[in-house]
């Protein structure tokens, strides 16, 4: 079997026009609206677009921000990018198998890792432990 990586209509056809939107054009949601921001469950966050193992429900926090906020993620599965748009100077955090914009990582986050990982919940798909 060939491995390929999916097309721009193959993410079309699987994903919402919202997941589409953040996912594979850089969008984000507006805060406070994602299903995940305030979910406690435990488990595990995977990408919404290629199923890549991206969090672990017991690192993510209340960062009272309004999108899921995570202080750790899994070894190797995201890869961060200068972000500069908007006249600001931020790191994309984005699916380090299918390229996939998942949201942003900031400093400011709690111990240990003092790291603020900010994904959108329409990028994420939640599996239950
Ligand atoms: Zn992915």
């Amino acid at each position: 079997m060939i491995c390929m990586r999916n097309t721009e209509e193959e993410f079309k056809k699987k994903l919402t026009p919202e997941e589409y939107h953040i996912l594979r054009e850089r969008g984000t949601e507006p805060g406070f609206s994602g299903k995940y921001t305030n979910h406690k469950a435990r488990g595990v966050y995977y990408c919404k677009a290629c199923g890549n193992k991206l969090f672990e429900s017991d690192t993510k926090f209340d960062a009272k921000s309004g999108w899921p906020s995570f202080f750790e993620v899994v070894h190797n599965a995201v890869e961060l990018k200068p972000d500069n748009r908007f006249n600001e100077e931020r790191t994309e955090v984005v699916c380090a198998k299918c390229g996939s914009h998942l949201g942003h990582l900031f400093d400011d986050g709690p111990e240990p890792t003092g790291k603020r990982y900010c994904i959108n919940s329409l990028a994420l798909d939640f599996k239950e432990h």
